[in-house]
């Protein structure tokens, strides 16, 4: 349940920093909550269900897609901001939009991306999925007669631009002086629902790559014994269940974990929100962060996460199809740079070539980058 009262540092959507455009309030719903509505209702929202997590769209239905772990996200995060009484409705629209920008085929797709655009010397430099996200709400979503985008609000886009370089923050600063990008310049925090969103990501994936990791048998119960977070609840669940094993001991551990570390981050959080007594949502931004684990809990996810990238995202069987991914973006980038009019019609029209190209890429879908691969190379890579 909702608590009726929100903390003093949480983000009220009465004080928000607003929208671009000035918009007449909704009678039904506050201006958080309004920003969640539109990133559901909008196209690239949908687009996450054919974009890769970590396993290729195709490899299996079960895996998770860039869909399925934003739900996860925004599971997670508004459990731990409805105990800190922080604002859910906030914390489910960044949860919600946070992986907007992605490109098709998860990190290969990006990495190959952000090098043909850097080859390719466009104005803004390379390709980077935070600031993407952040694009496909400010611009490139054409939903709306008067502007281009969701014109979301502050809060939202400060929470979706999670990272950002000093060179591109001076660039959005120049376009919206005082904007999204001025705390990359201060070395400022973002909300407290920001910082949750962030967290409640990491939560998220530690536990469902795991899953999905022993769902693809590229890991197993017994290499997971290895590593802490994860062990400590098989052995537990093992305890209370003796004989428990396969599939239901693996969701009972990830289950356990993920509750684990989801109860540290509420009381380490509380801890530190009282030490910090933040008297506002602004206040808040400029202390250090604030939602976080305890010092424990935040070291075994480092250990987790190694073990996740040597075993996992390294895997042979991973780096061999995420390279093919990679070719299919750089084949496509060359294709539509040489030949503009291969696209639709709205990207081949602009003039920022290099610029539309890599939107254009950056919005599909794994399965429409495969079918395009194959329109315009006559090859089939998968
Ligand atoms: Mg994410």
């Amino acid at each position: 349940m909702r608590p009726s009262v929100l903390q003093v540092y949480a983000s009220d959507p009465a004080r928000s920093r607003g929208r671009r455009h000035a918009e007449p309030p909704a009678p039904t719903r506050d201006d958080f909550q309004r920003d969640r509505d539109r990133i559901v209702h909008s196209t690239a929202f949908r687009r996450l269900v054919y974009k890769t997590q970590v396993f290729l769209n195709h490899e299996g239905d079960l895996f998770r897609t860039r869909l399925t772990h934003s739900l996860e996200v925004a599971q997670l995060g508004r459990s731990i901001a409805r105990a800190l009484a922080l604002n859910e409705d906030l914390v489910e629209a960044i949860a919600l939009a946070h992986d907007l920008g992605h490109t098709p085929f998860g990190h290969a797709g990006q990495d190959a991306l952000d090098e043909c655009a850097r080859r390719a010397d466009s104005v803004e430099g390379g390709f980077e999925h935070n600031l993407q996200s952040l694009r496909v709400v400010d611009e490139l979503e054409e939903r709306y007669p008067a502007y281009d985008g969701l014109n979301l609000t502050f809060e939202t886009r400060e929470g979706i631009l999670k990272h950002c370089s000093r060179r591109h923050a001076q660039q959005l600063c120049e376009r919206e002086p005082g904007g999204v990008g001025q705390r990359f310049l201060d070395r400022t925090q973002p909300s407290l629902e920001a910082q949750l969103c962030n967290i409640a990501d990491e939560v998220a994936y530690n536990a469902h790559d795991i899953d999905d990791g022993v769902r693809s048998n590229l890991l197993t119960l017994e290499q997971l014994d290895e590593v802490a977070l994860f062990a400590v609840h098989a052995r537990a669940a093992c305890t209370e269940y003796p004989g428990l094993g396969g599939r239901r001991l693996l969701f009972e551990s990830v289950r356990r974990m993920l509750s684990a570390q989801v109860y540290d981050v509420i009381e380490a959080t509380a801890v530190s929100l009282r030490e910090h007594r933040p008297a506002s949502a602004d206040a808040a931004r400029r202390l250090p962060p604030l939602v976080g684990f305890t010092e424990p809990v935040a070291r075994s996810g480092v250990e987790l996460k190694r073990f996740l990238r040597d075993n996992l995202y390294r895997h042979p069987q991973v780096v061999e199809t995420t390279e093919r991914a990679k070719s299919v973006i750089r084949d496509l980038f060359d294709a539509y740079v040489a030949q503009p009019a291969q696209m639709q019609a709205g990207f081949s029209a602009r003039v920022d070539r290099v610029r539309a190209v890599t939107d254009y890429i950056a919005g599909m879908t794994d399965r429409f980058a495969l079918k395009e691969h194959q329109r315009l190379t006559g090859r089939t890579l998968f």
